[in-house]
């Protein structure tokens, strides 16, 4: 029995979450819920899975919820709250799917407290790979992926070290604007706000799915492979795979590749990440292969798709650049939903905020906060 704690619980990875709970609960319990603002949707969580505690960001929320529960469960609020449950002490491992960069915090607090994490929220590794995972390394704790193709470049890898590696594949669905037949470069700036939140292969948060139609997606998951996976950034690629069902790919020092194949649903990925070592039955997840039809890979156009382009650069750079790429992508993402700039600027947004910041090398943690900061400011100009 893994006893999880899920920050982040309302969202699209956090009710997958609560899915696979319910699917296997001989082998995880929900001991702690976190969510954003939905507490109508955390306290029917609560009152199905009876947590020992959970905690939601609005303090004027909270009390409405200590009211409706009585003493069943504590309730917390605010960061505050998601650093008191990252550390609770009967947690065996943390998950951590809150948008943004909120959960930075408490993955350093879930480490500390000597818990295994499972990261979703790609920010925590992108923003802050080195020092998340030298604490791990240091305080003997796993990081597990959950996004959908960290997990499988881990189930290929089966624990071989990064000297067998000639090259982590990651696939990319493409997106909605994939066709350049359909979506050459001139037409890029008639993209609708509506048209990019539709993705033709997963079903998923607005924010995510934006990234997917840019692909800085994918350049953000380069970065977190890089730091999740301990190697440079040359040796991970991109290959576009619009069937969505491998999901990922690892090369290795003798040519052979090993993928991971299934129909696209997070729950399997989550599974794994929380029964890890163990895979745990489920038929939740079913491929049929004659209707898969074809498997099709392509080289991801650069000239269409700069994301992938801006984060090699900052992943190969390090230092504060990933964490100023990341800001500045999240307020050029509002302001396109806003429809302030058009889908083109949301990476220009990205390449000037890059082009402007002082790259700080060997950063502390204060300082990646601060480039943070920075480029939130520097991007919203
Ligand atoms: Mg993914």
């Amino acid at each position: 029995m893994k006893n999880v704690v899920l920050l982040g619980s309302t969202g699209s990875i956090g009710t997958s979450t609560v899915k696979v709970a319910e699917d296997l609960p001989e082998r995880i319990r929900l001991i702690a819920l976190a969510a954003g603002n939905n507490s109508e949707l955390l306290l029917d969580q609560t009152r199905k899975h009876q947590p020992a505690a959970i905690s939601i960001h609005d303090p004027a929320k909270a009390i409405e919820l200590r009211e409706a529960l009585g003493t069943a469960c504590e309730v917390f609020f605010g960061a505050e709250g998601l650093l008191k449950l990252a550390a609770l002490p009967e947690a065996d491992i943390v998950l951590i799917a809150i948008v943004g960069t909120a959960g930075l915090q408490p993955a350093l607090a879930a480490i500390r407290a000597g818990k295994d994490i499972a990261v979703a929220s790609k920010e925590i590794l992108v923003m802050a790979g080195e020092i998340v995972m030298n604490e791990a390394r240091k305080y003997g704790v796993r990081v597990l992926a959950v996004d959908s193709e960290h997990s499988a470049i881990f189930q290929c890898l089966d624990g071989k070290p990064a000297a067998s590696v000639r090259k982590l594949w990651l696939t990319a669905s493409g997106g909605p604007f994939r066709d350049a037949q359909l979506w050459p470069k001139e037409k890029f700036a008639e993209i609708t706000v509506e048209r990019a939140l539709k993705h033709p292969s997963w079903v998923m948060g607005r924010k995510i799915t934006i990234d997917s139609a840019t692909l800085f997606n994918k350049g953000l998951e380069m970065i977190e492979a890089r730091w999740l996976f301990d190697i440079e950034m040359a040796r991970v690629g991109v290959v576009v795979h619009p069937q969505s069902i491998v999901h990922s790919m690892v090369e290795f020092v003798d040519g052979s590749l090993l993928a991971q194949l299934s129909t696209p649903d997070m729950c399997l990925p989550i599974q794994y990440a929380l029964t890890y070592p163990d895979r745990a039955a489920s038929d939740r997840v079913q491929t049929d292969f004659p209707k898969l039809s074809s498997l099709t890979f392509e080289a991801p156009d650069p000239e269409r798709f700069p994301a992938l382009t801006l984060a090699r650069r900052a992943g190969e750079e390090g230092g504060t650049l990933p964490a100023v790429l990341n800001a500045a992508n999240e307020i050029a993402v509002e302001a396109f939903v806003n429809r302030k700039i058009n889908f083109p600027q949301i990476t220009e947004t990205v390449r000037r905020t890059m082009d402007a910041h002082q790259v700080v090398a060997q950063p502390t943690l204060e300082q990646i906060l601060a480039a943070d900061v920075w480029a939130r400011h520097e991007a919203a100009l």
